[in-house]
């Protein structure tokens, strides 16, 4: 009697912005692999990694499932039915499209598992990944530029410090490419019914719903909750207007802020990564062409620009109402131009603002300067004070103190929205 082996898989890159997902190729090749009796040790894992990195399709998902095999022939024949599928279904065409295959044999490792946080927080090149792959006895199978083993290798290796699951429905092939036809009001039902185990499926307050996607993809739609229990719930009450092929239920890294590295000083931020900052507002905001939303904070170890970008919508009208001196914790990325793009934030403190005023005079009526460093002198009654000094007047701020975040539409996949932050 031998030993199980524990065969991981890690896959990435095969679609393009023309078809295709590999979420929905991974679940493609659990079903031909059930067929055979071999099912996953768990549910399949898409993992979210740097959202700045360069050639993502969408929102830098990469996959992985786990199988315990008897023997080096099933070990082969999964290995056969993994390639075959990723030969037959990837997007070749695209030009940003380079498939990647990891199968890693035993247990995830302590380097394993920080390699994969750093391709969350860092970008690779190929070669680091495939070095790496070899260096842990990994094998490695590159389609074109192989780009997808960075991901796959990522994907089998990251530990799930925190999770949320993500139920995703498929269409019918013939379907593929025509307008979704999904009951809204079943979705705004679903939400009431689950929110807040389920989140970011609608956006209330925008009045949206944000689970299907808009490319043609095979996805039909994608439902995002806490457990896996309450994502396969919510997707057995969305009504569908046309035939559903499957669904799959993932566990992934999404909403659970991941992506964000604490206690980095502004002077030691890299661009393409994340982070959580203490500061303070140091240059009022400001817009530009487009509805961008600019504004400066500091942390005593250097200045940053931060962004709000049209997209985010609402979250602008918060951003335009801070100021000079306002104590924050901003999160968000930096992106190549040195641009903090934010994705939610903590105003802690208002800092008092003030309108300068001459003073009120004793009957009543506003003063009027008496010339340079002459004081003041009332129209009405005639009295003259000496001092030149203006009045400050605490001005009423139209902005609370507490968490902000930008709507549904605009979130990071890796972003945790508020309703999840246990406050
Ligand atoms: P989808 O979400 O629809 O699956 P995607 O946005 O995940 O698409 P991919 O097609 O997977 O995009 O392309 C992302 C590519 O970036 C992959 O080749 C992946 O290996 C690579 N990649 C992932 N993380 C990093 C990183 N940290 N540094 C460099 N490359 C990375």
């Amino acid at each position: 009697m031998t030993d199980d082996i524990i065969l991981h898989i890690g896959i990435d890159d095969t679609d393009s912005n023309e078809g295709m997902c590999t979420t929905y190729l991974t679940h493609i090749i659990i079903k031909q692999l059930k067929q055979q009796g071999i099912i996953p040790t768990d549910y399949p894992r898409l993992i979210r990694l740097n959202p700045f990195a360069r050639y993502k399709t969408r929102g830098n998902g990469a996959l992985s499932f786990t199988l315990k095999l008897q023997n080096k022939k099933e070990v082969e024949l999964v290995e056969k039915i993994v390639l075959d599928n990723v030969e037959k279904y990837s997007m070749f065409d695209g030009i940003n499209t380079n498939p990647g295959v990891i199968f890693y044999e035993g247990e995830i490792t302590q380097e394993m598992k920080d390699y994969a946080l750093n391709a969350i927080y860092s970008i690779y090149t190929i070669d680091y990944a495939e070095n790496f792959a070899k260096k842990i006895g990994a094998r490695v199978h590159k389609f074109k530029k192989g780009r997808g083993i960075i991901g796959s290798l990522a994907s089998i290796s990251l530990e799930l410090t925190d999770e949320t699951f993500e139920c995703l429905a498929y269409r019918k092939p013939e379907n593929i490419g025509t307008k979704r036809k999904l009951d809204q009001k079943s979705i705004y039902i679903m939400n009431e019914k689950t929110f807040p185990e389920t989140f970011d499926n609608v956006d209330i307050e925008g009045n949206y719903t944000a689970i299907e996607p808009h490319t043609p993809c095979p996805v039909l739609y994608g439902i995002r909750g806490n457990t896996a229990e309450i994502v396969e719930q919510a997707h057995n009450m969305v009504i569908s207007n046309e035939d559903i092929e499957d669904y799959c239920i993932f566990r992934t890294n999404q909403h659970t802020d991941m992506h964000i590295q604490e206690k980095i000083p502004i002077s030691d931020m890299k661009c393409s990564s994340c982070y959580k900052i203490k500061c303070n507002v140091v240059e009022n905001p400001y817009e530009i062409e487009g509805g961008h939303v600019f504004f400066k904070v500091s942390d005593g170890t250097g200045i940053l620009e931060c962004a709000a970008f049209e997209p985010t919508k609402r979250f602008r009208n918060i951003i335009r109402k801070l100021r000079n001196g306002d104590e924050l914790i901003i999160y968000g990325g930096l992106n190549e131009n040195h641009t903090f793009n934010i994705e939610k934030l903590n105003l802690i403190k208002k800092a008092p603002q003030y309108n300068l005023t001459n003073p009120l005079c004793d009957c009543g009526k506003r003063m009027k300067s008496a010339g340079k460093n002459k004081g003041y002198k009332c129209p009405k009654c005639g009295k003259k004070i000496r001092s030149s000094e203006k009045i400050k007047e605490l001005i009423n701020r139209d902005i609370q103190e507490g968490f902000y975040e930008v709507p549904t539409e605009a979130r990071r996949h890796l972003s945790k929205p508020i309703v999840r932050m246990n406050l």
